[in-house]
Protein backbone atom coordinates (compact mmCIF):
# COMPACT_ATOMS: atom_id res chain seq x y z
CA UNK A 1 0.00 0.00 0.00
CA UNK A 2 1.33 3.70 -1.32
CA UNK A 3 0.49 6.91 -0.29
CA UNK A 4 0.14 7.61 -3.73
CA UNK A 5 -2.72 5.21 -4.88
CA UNK A 6 -4.48 6.13 -1.59
CA UNK A 7 -5.35 10.15 -1.89
CA UNK A 8 -6.52 10.94 1.71
CA UNK A 9 -2.84 9.08 3.24
CA UNK A 10 -0.88 11.29 1.44
CA UNK A 11 -3.09 14.60 2.04
CA UNK A 12 -2.60 13.51 5.74
CA UNK A 13 0.98 12.71 5.54
CA UNK A 14 1.25 16.46 3.81
CA UNK A 15 -0.56 18.12 6.23
CA UNK A 16 1.50 16.67 8.91
CA UNK A 17 4.91 17.71 7.07
CA UNK A 18 3.16 21.33 7.16
CA UNK A 19 2.67 21.38 10.79
CA UNK A 20 5.72 19.75 11.64
CA UNK A 21 7.76 22.81 9.77
CA UNK A 22 5.22 25.34 11.02
CA UNK A 23 5.78 24.21 14.72
CA UNK A 24 9.71 23.54 14.35
CA UNK A 25 9.28 19.95 15.54
CA UNK A 26 12.11 18.77 13.61
CA UNK A 27 14.25 22.28 13.57
CA UNK A 28 13.97 22.30 17.45
CA UNK A 29 15.02 18.26 17.78
CA UNK A 30 17.86 18.71 20.16
CA UNK A 31 21.40 18.66 18.29
CA UNK A 32 23.46 15.52 19.29
CA UNK A 33 25.79 16.41 22.54
CA UNK A 34 29.49 15.81 21.81
CA UNK A 35 30.40 12.66 22.44
CA UNK A 36 33.56 11.49 23.52
CA UNK A 37 36.77 11.89 21.13
CA UNK A 38 37.07 8.47 19.50
CA UNK A 39 40.38 7.02 20.96
CA UNK A 40 41.54 4.73 17.60
CA UNK A 41 39.92 3.75 14.27
CA UNK A 42 39.79 0.52 11.85
CA UNK A 43 39.16 2.59 8.82
CA UNK A 44 42.10 5.03 8.11
CA UNK A 45 44.44 3.54 5.44
CA UNK A 46 47.77 1.40 6.13
CA UNK A 47 51.11 3.39 7.10
CA UNK A 48 53.82 2.92 4.53
CA UNK A 49 55.85 0.24 5.52
CA UNK A 50 54.11 -0.79 8.80
CA UNK A 51 51.36 -3.30 9.26
CA UNK A 52 49.05 -0.84 11.59
CA UNK A 53 46.76 1.52 9.63
CA UNK A 54 46.97 5.19 10.31
CA UNK A 55 45.35 6.23 14.58
CA UNK A 56 45.28 2.05 14.60
CA UNK A 57 42.96 1.50 17.65
CA UNK A 58 44.21 -2.40 17.99
CA UNK A 59 48.24 -0.86 18.01
CA UNK A 60 49.79 -1.40 21.52
CA UNK A 61 49.85 1.86 23.73
CA UNK A 62 53.70 2.47 25.22
CA UNK A 63 54.38 1.60 28.76
CA UNK A 64 54.60 4.35 31.31
CA UNK A 65 58.27 5.40 32.32
CA UNK A 66 58.48 7.85 35.06
CA UNK A 67 60.67 10.86 33.88
CA UNK A 68 62.94 13.47 36.19
CA UNK A 69 60.91 16.51 37.20
CA UNK A 70 61.49 19.68 35.37
CA UNK A 71 61.75 22.18 38.00
CA UNK A 72 63.94 24.67 36.07
CA UNK A 73 64.32 25.99 32.00
CA UNK A 74 67.07 24.45 30.55
CA UNK A 75 68.53 27.29 30.06
CA UNK A 76 69.91 27.66 25.97
CA UNK A 77 73.64 27.15 25.11
CA UNK A 78 75.46 29.81 23.36
CA UNK A 79 75.16 28.91 20.16
CA UNK A 80 71.82 28.52 20.09
CA UNK A 81 68.69 30.24 18.20
CA UNK A 82 65.99 31.73 21.08
CA UNK A 83 62.75 32.11 19.65
CA UNK A 84 61.00 32.55 22.96
CA UNK A 85 62.88 33.82 26.29
CA UNK A 86 59.80 34.21 28.31
CA UNK A 87 59.27 38.20 27.29
CA UNK A 88 57.24 38.11 23.83
CA UNK A 89 56.10 36.53 20.58
CA UNK A 90 58.47 38.82 18.34
CA UNK A 91 60.36 35.61 16.43
CA UNK A 92 56.79 34.22 15.69
CA UNK A 93 53.70 35.19 13.26
CA UNK A 94 50.31 34.22 12.70
CA UNK A 95 49.45 32.01 10.02
CA UNK A 96 47.17 34.73 9.22
CA UNK A 97 48.58 38.23 10.98
CA UNK A 98 49.35 39.14 14.32
CA UNK A 99 50.70 36.06 16.60
CA UNK A 100 47.43 36.22 18.94
CA UNK A 101 48.30 33.91 22.31
CA UNK A 102 48.78 35.09 25.01
CA UNK A 103 52.43 35.83 26.94
CA UNK A 104 52.23 36.18 30.57
CA UNK A 105 54.64 35.12 33.78
CA UNK A 106 57.79 33.97 31.52
CA UNK A 107 55.34 31.78 29.19
CA UNK A 108 52.69 31.68 26.11
CA UNK A 109 50.17 29.85 25.43
CA UNK A 110 47.18 29.20 22.55
CA UNK A 111 44.33 30.99 22.63
CA UNK A 112 42.02 28.96 20.52
CA UNK A 113 40.82 29.71 17.21
CA UNK A 114 43.86 32.40 17.20
CA UNK A 115 45.56 29.89 14.97
CA UNK A 116 49.17 28.18 14.55
CA UNK A 117 51.99 30.17 15.17
CA UNK A 118 54.82 30.08 12.98
CA UNK A 119 58.53 30.96 13.06
CA UNK A 120 60.09 34.21 11.80
CA UNK A 121 63.30 32.15 11.11
CA UNK A 122 63.24 28.86 9.07
CA UNK A 123 65.29 26.14 10.13
CA UNK A 124 65.92 22.25 8.77
CA UNK A 125 69.00 20.02 10.27
CA UNK A 126 68.79 21.14 13.99
CA UNK A 127 68.20 20.53 17.51
CA UNK A 128 65.30 21.73 18.72
CA UNK A 129 64.42 22.66 22.46
CA UNK A 130 60.86 23.26 23.71
CA UNK A 131 59.02 23.30 26.96
CA UNK A 132 55.53 22.82 27.10
CA UNK A 133 52.34 22.05 29.69
CA UNK A 134 49.09 20.93 28.82
CA UNK A 135 45.93 22.36 30.68
CA UNK A 136 46.13 21.48 34.68
CA UNK A 137 42.63 21.50 34.76
CA UNK A 138 41.62 18.61 32.54
CA UNK A 139 39.23 18.56 30.14
CA UNK A 140 38.27 16.72 26.86
CA UNK A 141 39.58 12.97 26.36
CA UNK A 142 41.82 11.30 24.17
CA UNK A 143 42.49 14.16 20.97
CA UNK A 144 40.52 16.53 22.94
CA UNK A 145 42.65 17.13 26.20
CA UNK A 146 46.08 18.94 26.13
CA UNK A 147 46.47 18.46 22.42
CA UNK A 148 49.13 20.90 20.29
CA UNK A 149 51.98 20.25 18.03
CA UNK A 150 55.32 21.42 17.32
CA UNK A 151 55.78 21.05 13.58
CA UNK A 152 58.98 20.39 12.43
CA UNK A 153 59.50 22.33 8.90
CA UNK A 154 55.72 22.91 9.50
CA UNK A 155 55.03 19.69 8.18
CA UNK A 156 56.27 17.11 10.48
CA UNK A 157 54.18 17.08 13.83
CA UNK A 158 55.48 16.15 16.76
CA UNK A 159 52.59 15.71 18.66
CA UNK A 160 52.43 17.23 22.19
CA UNK A 161 48.96 16.40 24.24
CA UNK A 162 48.00 15.63 27.72
CA UNK A 163 49.13 11.47 27.88
CA UNK A 164 48.83 11.41 31.55
CA UNK A 165 46.52 8.75 32.06
CA UNK A 166 44.11 9.67 28.98
CA UNK A 167 43.89 6.73 26.64
CA UNK A 168 44.12 7.88 22.96
CA UNK A 169 45.47 6.29 19.56
CA UNK A 170 49.07 4.91 20.24
CA UNK A 171 50.46 6.78 16.96
CA UNK A 172 48.93 10.18 18.36
CA UNK A 173 50.02 10.45 21.93
CA UNK A 174 52.84 12.97 23.20
CA UNK A 175 55.84 11.93 21.57
CA UNK A 176 54.97 10.19 18.82
CA UNK A 177 55.39 11.24 15.57
CA UNK A 178 51.88 11.78 14.98
CA UNK A 179 50.03 9.33 12.93
CA UNK A 180 53.07 7.22 12.19
CA UNK A 181 55.33 6.30 14.97
CA UNK A 182 54.00 5.85 18.73
CA UNK A 183 56.96 6.80 21.11
CA UNK A 184 58.80 4.00 22.17
CA UNK A 185 57.32 4.66 26.08
CA UNK A 186 55.42 7.03 27.64
CA UNK A 187 57.22 9.42 29.99
CA UNK A 188 54.34 12.07 30.43
CA UNK A 189 54.24 14.19 33.43
CA UNK A 190 51.49 15.10 35.09
CA UNK A 191 48.87 18.05 33.35
CA UNK A 192 50.13 21.24 35.02
CA UNK A 193 53.65 20.16 35.05
CA UNK A 194 56.47 21.50 32.69
CA UNK A 195 57.81 18.88 30.12
CA UNK A 196 60.08 19.00 27.42
CA UNK A 197 60.97 17.91 24.31
CA UNK A 198 64.57 18.06 22.48
CA UNK A 199 65.15 16.70 19.00
CA UNK A 200 67.49 16.18 16.35
CA UNK A 201 66.00 16.48 12.63
CA UNK A 202 67.72 15.42 9.62
CA UNK A 203 65.47 17.21 7.26
CA UNK A 204 64.49 15.77 3.81
CA UNK A 205 66.00 15.98 0.54
CA UNK A 206 64.66 16.51 -2.92
CA UNK A 207 65.63 16.27 -6.34
CA UNK A 208 63.40 16.92 -9.45
CA UNK A 209 60.48 16.92 -7.51
CA UNK A 210 61.56 13.46 -6.11
CA UNK A 211 62.53 13.06 -2.13
CA UNK A 212 65.58 11.13 -2.29
CA UNK A 213 66.74 11.28 1.44
CA UNK A 214 63.55 10.98 4.05
CA UNK A 215 63.41 13.08 7.21
CA UNK A 216 65.19 11.49 10.36
CA UNK A 217 64.29 12.49 13.35
CA UNK A 218 65.87 11.73 16.99
CA UNK A 219 63.21 12.87 20.05
CA UNK A 220 63.99 12.87 23.83
CA UNK A 221 60.74 13.26 26.02
CA UNK A 222 61.90 15.02 29.60
CA UNK A 223 64.98 13.79 28.89
CA UNK A 224 63.88 9.64 27.72
CA UNK A 225 64.52 8.78 24.39
CA UNK A 226 61.63 8.30 22.46
CA UNK A 227 63.04 8.02 18.82
CA UNK A 228 66.07 7.16 17.38
CA UNK A 229 67.14 8.07 13.67
CA UNK A 230 63.15 7.32 12.82
CA UNK A 231 62.40 7.91 9.22
CA UNK A 232 59.35 10.16 8.66
CA UNK A 233 57.48 8.81 5.43
CA UNK A 234 56.22 12.19 4.47
CA UNK A 235 53.88 14.79 6.10
CA UNK A 236 51.89 14.09 9.53
CA UNK A 237 48.18 13.71 8.70
CA UNK A 238 44.59 13.07 10.64
CA UNK A 239 43.40 10.12 9.28
CA UNK A 240 45.31 9.99 6.10
CA UNK A 241 49.03 9.42 4.92
CA UNK A 242 50.52 11.95 2.75
CA UNK A 243 53.63 12.02 0.55
CA UNK A 244 56.23 14.05 0.59
CA UNK A 245 56.48 16.67 -1.77
CA UNK A 246 59.69 19.03 -2.39
CA UNK A 247 60.22 22.21 0.09
CA UNK A 248 62.90 23.97 1.53
CA UNK A 249 66.16 22.83 3.22
CA UNK A 250 64.55 24.85 6.14
CA UNK A 251 61.48 25.75 6.67
CA UNK A 252 59.24 27.69 9.94
CA UNK A 253 58.37 26.04 13.03
CA UNK A 254 54.66 25.69 13.24
CA UNK A 255 52.87 25.65 17.03
CA UNK A 256 49.59 24.02 16.43
CA UNK A 257 46.39 25.58 17.69
CA UNK A 258 44.60 22.83 18.63
CA UNK A 259 41.87 24.50 20.59
CA UNK A 260 42.98 23.80 24.08
CA UNK A 261 45.32 26.04 26.64
CA UNK A 262 48.07 24.57 26.13
CA UNK A 263 51.47 26.52 27.23
CA UNK A 264 55.24 26.89 25.77
CA UNK A 265 58.34 28.59 27.00
CA UNK A 266 62.21 28.48 26.71
CA UNK A 267 62.09 27.71 22.67
CA UNK A 268 65.86 27.39 20.98
CA UNK A 269 67.30 25.57 18.02
CA UNK A 270 71.00 25.01 17.56
CA UNK A 271 71.64 24.42 13.55
CA UNK A 272 74.03 20.59 12.96
CA UNK A 273 77.51 21.87 12.03
CA UNK A 274 79.45 19.51 10.41
CA UNK A 275 82.70 17.41 11.55
CA UNK A 276 85.72 18.97 11.38
CA UNK A 277 84.55 22.44 10.58
CA UNK A 278 85.83 25.09 12.98
MG1 LIG B 1 48.47 17.98 17.84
Amino acid sequence: MTAMRHPNLLRAALLLTVLAAATGVWSQAPKKAPGPAPVGYDDTPLIPGQKWRVHDINRPRPRMVTPAPLDQPLAPPSDAVVLFDGKDLSKWTGKTGEPHWKVENGYFEVVPKAGDLVSKEKFGDAQYHVEWMAPAVVSGNSQGRGNSGFYLMGRYEMQVMDSWDNLTYADGQAGSIYGQWPPLVNASRRPGEWQRYDIVLEAPRFEGGKVVKPAYVTLFHNGVLMHHHKEIVGPTTHRDTTPYSPHGLEESIVLQDHGTLVRYRNIWVRRLRAYDQP
